[in-house]
């Protein structure tokens, strides 16, 4: 017969979104485990850019969106959490890579609209007047200083987390309840998952409550209808580049162009990570196209910057939205479906609001926590943390 496991609760996916769950369901005494079909963060996570903002990212939404109220509150709660004044989920071994952000709004426009916008078939409408206009007695990173400097710039409220690092955090004291599985897991006729690695009769696991905190594989796995566009980000390294910046930069009329995060390798050179609408828009090319793309930009916005040392590589990542009718959502999406619950956070920022809907959720359908033995798995394969993409190995650098 095959070893089977009862739990109160299946968490499908260790993104941030998993196992930030994951840790408060465990805190409440749930007998909670995670499935993992790869590596801890390998989907969205590692390949986000990490801001934390009190904004959308990504639109068009409607300005009068009663989300955009809860979202402003993101990043102080983030901060808590980063400061480890919240017993639940403990981000103090996090790092925070920039405690401001700014909105460049560039002294050149780019004739048409890009990116997600397009794809929607209309205009942001919540880009253009945001942050504060940045006073003379606002501290800017030295990279912003320069006197090349053309355009105008605003504070966002908000802040850049380094993602690797969150999923780590969130991982060291949830191991013993994590699990690896031989690629995604799929869901069996009757409901149960059988956990499956190499060398090793399968487990069947049977949940109460089933939750997909599976990123884009809830298209797949869940019940929340999504938008999914290929983006095609770039990474820019060397040893001289500055590593302060952290931008969204938009055109005059308000139209996205790029978000620029910088970071270090494991040779501690400086890398940028270049996304936004240059990412959306260069998907369709072919890598030596994208970089030549963003040299261009970075040459004409940067000017002081010199990138004739520096090493330029690509990396393709599916993003996605969950629809509804006035535009993206902008607050996670949860839905329950008999034992399922498919959570969708929207954003990074709007994580530890998916995950007390999905607690909300289990209270109120009476999933109790019960005491419960996983000595069945104690040997089973761990996952890993994913490498960050300019660290991952076998990746072509120009
Ligand atoms: C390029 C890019 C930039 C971004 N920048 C920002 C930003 O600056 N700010 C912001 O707020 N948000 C940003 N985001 C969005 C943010 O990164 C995501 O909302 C967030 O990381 C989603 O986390 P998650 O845990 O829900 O999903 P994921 O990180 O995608 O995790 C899902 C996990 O589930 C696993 N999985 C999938 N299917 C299965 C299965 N069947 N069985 C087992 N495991 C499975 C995957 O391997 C993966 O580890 C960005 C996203 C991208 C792609």
């Amino acid at each position: 017969m095959t070893p089977t496991l009862n739990v109160d609760l299946l968490i499908i996916g260790g993104g941030v979104s998993g196992l930030w769950l994951l840790n408060r369901a465990r805190r409440e005494g749930y007998n909670a485990i995670l499935i993992e079909g790869s590596q801890l963060g390998s989907g969205q996570t590692v390949h986000g850019q990490g801001f934390i903002l009190g904004q959308p990212v990504i639109g068009p939404i409607s300005p009068n969106d009663p989300g955009l109220k809860l979202l402003a509150q993101m990043p102080e709660r983030w901060r808590r959490h980063l400061a480890g004044a919240v017993d639940d989920v403990d981000l103090s071994q996090a790092a925070t890579l920039a405690e401001r952000t700014y909105s460049w709004t560039l002294d050149s426009k780019k004739p048409g609209g890009f990116g997600i916008g397009k794809l929607f078939r209309r205009k942001s409408s919540v880009r253009e007047a945001t942050g504060t206009p940045v006073g003379e007695t606002t501290e800017l990173p030295a990279s912003l200083r320069h006197e090349g400097f053309r355009g105008e710039l605003r504070l966002i409220e908000g802040l850049v987390v380094d993602n690797r690092s969150v999923v780590a955090a969130l991982a060291a004291p949830v191991m013993p309840y994590v699990f690896q599985n031989r690629g995604p897991a799929v869901k069996a006729r009757d409901g149960a998952f059988n956990l499956r690695a190499d060398g090793r009769e399968p487990v069947v696991i049977k949940a109460r409550k089933i939750v997909f905190t599976a990123g884009i594989g809830v298209t797949v796995l869940g019940c929340v209808p999504l938008h999914v566009w290929r983006q095609h980000m770039v990474m820019v390294r060397g040893a001289h580049l500055p590593d302060d910046l952290y931008v969204n930069a938009i055109d005059r009329d308000g139209q996205r162009r790029f978000n620029l995060t910088s970071h270090r390798d494991n040779e501690g050179r400086a890398v940028w990570y270049v996304g936004g609408a240059l990412a959306d828009v260069g998907s369709q090319f072919e890598p030596a196209q994208q970089i030549a793309a963003c040299r261009k930009e970075l040459a004409e916005q940067l000017p002081w910057v010199d990138l004739r040392e520096a090493q330029f590589s690509t990396v393709r990542v599916d993003r996605a939205a969950a629809r509804q009718r006035a535009g993206v959502a902008v607050l996670p999406v949860v839905r329950e479906m008999g034992d399922a619950i498919t959570a969708w956070p929207a954003s990074l920022s709007t994580i530890p609001l998916l995950v007390d809907q999905v607690m909300d959720m289990l209270g109120s359908g009476g999933v109790r926590p019960e005491p419960g033995s996983l000595e069945l798995l104690d040997d089973w394969p761990r996952p890993d943390v994913a490498d960050d993409p300019w660290d991952q190995d076998g990746r072509e650098w120009l």
